[in-house]
C-alpha cells in the first residue's frame, strides 16, 4: 500500500477508500470495464459504495491521470489502468475492448501537427472489428 499512497499524496488526493478501491480494481484487471462494471464488481466489498461515487472517483482519478477514460461512442466510456499511449480495439458483437500490444501511434503526433496548427499533446487510437470468440 506504501506506493499508492505515495502515488496518490503526489498527486495530492486524499486517500478515500472508495479512490482506492477503484484504483486498485482498475490496476487488477485488462477488461477495460465501464464505471456500471466497476460499481458491480466492488459491490461485495463495498456495498455502501453507490454508481454515483464510482464516477466520482473515477472523473477524479482521470483528472490526475493515474487512470485513463476510452470514449466508445454513443456517451460511453470505458476506463483502463494503463495510462501509457497505446491503441484499443473493441468487437462489435460482444463489446470487449482490449489492448493491442506491439504497436504505438505516438509518431503520429508529431505528422499531425504539420496537418493542424496545433501542439499535438496525445492521441487516442481505436479500432472496431470482430473478436476470435464471436467469429466461431
Ligand atoms: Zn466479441
Ligand atoms: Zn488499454
Amino acid at each position: 500500500m506504501d506506493t499508492l499512497s505515495s502515488i496518490f499524496r503526489e498527486k495530492k488526493l486524499k486517500l478515500t477508500p472508495q479512490r482506492i478501491a477503484v484504483y486498485k480494481f482498475l490496476q487488477s484487471t485488462k477488461e477495460h470495464p465501464s464505471a456500471e462494471t466497476i460499481y458491480t464488481a466492488l459491490q461485495p466489498e463495498y456495498p455502501t459504495m453507490s454508481l454515483a461515487t464510482v464516477y466520482k472517483a473515477l472523473k477524479t482519478l482521470v483528472e490526475v491521470n493515474l487512470v485513463q477514460e476510452i470514449n466508445v461512442g454513443d456517451g460511453n466510456f470505458r476506463y483502463d489502468g494503463n495510462v501509457l499511449p497505446h491503441p484499443h480495439i473493441q468487437c462489435l458483437s460482444c463489446g470487449k475492448v482490449e489492448d493491442i500490444d506491439g504497436i504505438c501511434f505516438s509518431n503520429l503526433n508529431d505528422k499531425i501537427k504539420s496537418y493542424t496548427e496545433y501542439d499535438v499533446v496525445g492521441n487516442q487510437v481505436y479500432f472496431y472489428g470482430i473478436c476470435k470468440n464471436c467469429k466461431n
